[in-house]
C-alpha cells in the first residue's frame, strides 16, 4: 500500500494531511517520495531550529545515542544537568523542569502556580487565567486553559478552575480575581496559533506589575515562541519582562521531543520530592540535541534572525495581495486577498512549505535558512498572492 493508504487505514484519522509524503531533508530543503524538492518555511511548527538533519545537531544526537539513550530520573545524567544550567544562566530563571512536550510543559507551569498559591494562601486559590484566542495544548487542563472555544467543545468536564480575558483587559482580571482568587495568569507573548497576534508591550508591562502586586505567578508560555524564535533566545527578553514561571518545548531540541518549565527565584522551590514527575523527561539524547541548539543562538546568530526577519517582513509589506503583516523575529503571520489556505496550496505547487494561523498565511522558517533560499521563496509567495 503506498504511505497515505496506510496512514488512512492504519492511524487515527485526526489530522488532516496535505498531499505530501516528506521522506528526507538537509537544511531548509525537504524532498517527498516522488524526490520533489520544498522550501521549508514551516519547521515542523516551529520544531526543526537547524533544518533538517543539520550537520552539528545531528554529531551531538549520534554522539549521546552511543552513549546512553535514556536512564529514567533515579540517576543523574550530565546532559540534562548542564542544559538547565544553561537555560538558567541565559535567561535569569533558577530551576528547570524537564518533560517531552508543550503541553506538559505548561501542566507543569499550572502545578507550580496552584502549589505555590495553595501553600501561601489555601486551596481556595486555585484559579488559572489565560488570554482569548490563546492556545496551550491538547491534554484536558491544557485545553481547558486554551482560549478558543472551539477546542472546548469536546471532551467535557473539563478541567475547573480557568478564566479566560482579552489580551489588553486588566480590568477584567481584576474582576476574576475578587470573585475567585487567582493562583497565575498565563500568557504567550505572541499568539501563534491564535493568529500570530503580538501582545502591546505596556500591556504585558502592565500584567506584570499587577500579577506582582497580587503576588499572582506570571507565567509565559514560550513553546513556540522560545529558543530563537523571535530574535531574542526567549521572547520575554524582547520585552524585557521577568516572569515567574517560562514554559517551552517545540524548538528547544531541534526536532526531539523535550519540554521545560523554567522556575524564578520566586517559585524555583515550588514542587518538591514527588510533586511531579516524568518517565522521558530529561532524556540525555533530547538534552544533548538542545544543548547543541541552545549554544548555537547567541547574540551574533540571533543578530541574523533579526535580520532575516526584517528581510521577510519587509518584502511581505509590500507584497500585491498582502494586505497585512504581523509577528516578531522568524514568527510571521500575514492576511492575504486570497484565502490563506489557496495561497498555501498554489506555494506547495510551487515548492514553498508554508502554514496558516486562523485565516493567516504563517511563516516559521528554520532560523538558519540561508537569504538565498528565502528570496527565493519570496518570489513564490510573491506569485501565489497575486491576483
Ligand atoms: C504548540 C504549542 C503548545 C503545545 O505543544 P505540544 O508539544 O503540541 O504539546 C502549547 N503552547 C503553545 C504556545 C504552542 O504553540
Amino acid at each position: 500500500m503506498k504511505t497515505e493508504q496506510l496512514d488512512a487505514q492504519y492511524i487515527a484519522g485526526t489530522y488532516a494531511r496535505y498531499p505530501v509524503v516528506m521522506d528526507h531533508g538537509k537544511g531548509s530543503l525537504v524532498y517527498d517520495e516522488a524526490g520533489k524538492e520544498y522550501i521549508d518555511l514551516g519547521s515542523g511548527i516551529a520544531v526543526t531550529s537547524f533544518g533538517f538533519a543539520d550537520d552539528a545537531w545531528q554529531a551531538a544526537v549520534t554522539e549521546q545515542l552511543g552513549k546512553l539513550q535514556h536512564s529514567s530520573n533515579l540517576y543523574y545524567t550530565k546532559p540534562a544537568a548542564q542544559l538547565a544550567q544553561t537555560l538558567c544562566e541565559r535567561t535569569g530563571m533558577k530551576k528547570v523542569f524537564f518533560s517531552n512536550s508543550g503541553a506538559e510543559s505548561n501542566e507543569a507551569a499550572v502545578k507550580v502556580a496552584r502549589k505555590y498559591a495553595a501553600d501561601k494562601y489555601g486551596p481556595e486559590r486555585y484559579t488559572i487565567v489565560t488570554l482569548n484566542d490563546s492556545f496551550h495544548g491538547r491534554t484536558i487542563t491544557t485545553l481547558s486553559a486554551t482560549g478558543q472555544d472551539v477546542f472546548h467543545k469536546l471532551f467535557q468536564p473539563l478541567t475547573p478552575g480557568f478564566a479566560m480575558i482579552d489580551a489588553g483587559d486588566t480590568a477584567a482580571l481584576q474582576a476574576i480575581h475578587e470573585q475567585t482568587p487567582v493562583a497565575g495568569v498565563l500568557i504567550e507573548l505572541v499568539q501563534g496559533e491564535g493568529g500570530v497576534h503580538v501582545l502591546d508591550p505596556e500591556w504585558v508591562a502592565e500584567l506584570q506589575d499587577y500579577c506582582a502586586a497580587q503576588d499572582i505567578v506570571f507565567m509565559i508560555d514560550e513553546v513556540q515562541t522560545g529558543n530563537g524564535r523571535t530574535g531574542e533566545l526567549f521572547a520575554f527578553q524582547n520585552y524585557g519582562l521577568k516572569p515567574d514561571v517560562v514554559s517551552t518545548a517545540k524548538g528547544l531540541a531541534g526536532g526531539l521531543p523535550l519540554g521545560a518549565t523554567m522556575m524564578n527565584d520566586k517559585t524555583q522551590d515550588v514542587l518538591g520530592f514527588g510533586d511531579h514527575g516524568s518517565t522521558f523527561g530529561g532524556n540525555p539524547v533530547c538534552c544533548a540535541a538542545a544543548q547543541s541548539v541552545v549554544d548555537r543562538l547567541d547574540a551574533d546568530f540571533l543578530a541574523q534572525v533579526k535580520a532575516k526577519s526584517e528581510y521577510l517582513m519587509d518584502a511581505l509589506a509590500n507584497m500585491d495581495g498582502v494586505t497585512e503583516v504581523s509577528g516578531l523575529g522568524l514568527m510571521i503571520g500575514f492576511r492575504t486577498e486570497k484565502p490563506a489556505v489557496e495561497v498555501q496550496q498554489l506555494c506547495r505547487d510551487n515548492g514553498v512549505l508554508v502554514l496558516t494561523a486562523k485565516d493567516k498565511v504563517r511563516l516559521l522558517p528554520a532560523l538558519n535558512i540561508p537569504q538565498e533560499l528565502l528570496e527565493r521563496a519570496v518570489g513564490v509567495i510573491a506569485a501565489a498572492c497575486a491576483s
